[in-house]
């Protein structure tokens, strides 16, 4: 598939629900209003339309939320979609998951054909990790990661760098992750949906982040890709690579693949615009015949790029969260 401005589109991420078992502070407010479960596309309509776009040419699809791993039975949309990495039409399933609930479902992951997992991980120390999470445990996050790692999957630890937060772990987390064998994102944070805080007091560019790495160990550019917009570097010295994903101070869209399904069902074709296709109302009367219309509208309204700025004072981007999207 391409887009209206000739980029080829071919990853999917999907977000199955909008709910989660954590709040955090740059992704949530305190008080969050979830859907209606009505709203709400079930697993096997997320099922149907995603081996819709399959068939369309998408070959990578990554499951998100809000938590995905809340969300019940989701173990059956995960071996539905992984058929096909099983069968050849998708080159990768993969997850991004806060790491809750993950030793209950690192087999089941793994059997149903995802090899890889991003796993938010935002602090080392329990305390800073419970302040930020508004009362995450970080003991059930390590004991999820390990069990993963245990389960054969490989992990990647996704870290968003928050001024005054956790601006001085950024060395400590890369250096568990190259004792752990997991690669590190950093990400900075995004003006998506209200919060209780200003993010501006928060946003922290990723080159300040990485000046204490800078000072220990050389760093260079890689051409490694994940498919995402991480831009990857070598550490001497270290196993870990590390991603940057800056939608703030360095944009990347003029190289974007991605496109967003809902879980209400609309598709968004930047996380950073307002405009979408609502596909529910359509699949619901017409079925999957009713998607396909649907989509090449969808492609031919993606827009170049996103336009973020994290001002004093100023509204989000968008009104809804990231959680509603899937990151
Ligand atoms: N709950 C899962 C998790 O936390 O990994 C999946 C959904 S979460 C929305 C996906 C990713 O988006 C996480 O890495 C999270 O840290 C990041 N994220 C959420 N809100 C963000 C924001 N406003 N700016 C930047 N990253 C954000
Ligand atoms: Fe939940 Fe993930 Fe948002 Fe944190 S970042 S509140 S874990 S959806």
């Amino acid at each position: 598939m391409l887009d209206g401005h000739g980029r080829l589109i071919d990853y999917l991420r999907i977000s199955v629900t909008d709910r989660c078992d954590l709040r955090c502070r740059y992704c949530m407010s305190e008080t969050m209003q979830f859907l209606p479960r009505r709203e709400v596309l079930t697993l096997e309509e997320i099922a149907v339309i995603a081996e819709r776009f399959i068939a369309r040419g998408v070959r990578k699809i990554r499951l998100s939320g809000g938590e995905p791993l809340v969300r019940r039975d989701f173990g059956a949309l995960a071996r539905a979609l992984g058929r096909h990495v099983h069968d050849g039409t998708l080159d990768e399933l993969t997850l991004t998951t806060n790491g809750t609930q993950l030793a209950h479902h690192a087999g089941m992951l793994v059997e149903a054909g995802v090899r890889r997992i991003n796993v938010s991980l935002d602090s080392l120390d329990p305390a800073t990790f419970a302040y930020i999470t508004r009362g995450g445990e970080l003991e059930q996050v390590l004991a999820g990661i390990a069990a993963a790692r245990q389960a054969g999957l490989k992990v990647k630890i996704n870290m968003v760098a928050l001024r005054g937060l956790n601006d001085g772990e950024v060395l400590p987390m890369l250096q568990y992750c190259d004792a752990n064998g997991h690669d590190l994102t950093l990400i900075e944070t995004m003006p998506l949906g209200e919060i209780d805080d200003d993010r501006s007091d928060r946003y922290l560019p990723l080159h300040e982040a990485i000046m204490p790495v800078r000072d220990m160990y050389d760093i260079a550019p890689v051409t490694y890709r994940t498919g995402g917009p991480a831009r990857y570097f070598v550490v001497s010295g270290l196993d870990a690579r590390l991603g940057l994903i800056t939608p703030l101070s360095d944009n990347f869209c003029a190289g974007c693949n991605r496109m967003r399904l809902t879980c209400q069902g609309r598709i968004y074709m930047c996380l950073g615009h307002e405009d979408h296709i609502d596909l529910k109302a359509a699949f619901r009367e017409h079925g999957v015949d009713g998607i396909d219309t649907l989509l090449d509208r969808a492609l031919a309204t993606k827009p170049k790029a996103h336009d973020f700025h994290v001002d004093k004072g100023a509204a989000p981007a968008t009104r809804r969260h990231m959680s509603v999207t899937g990151g």
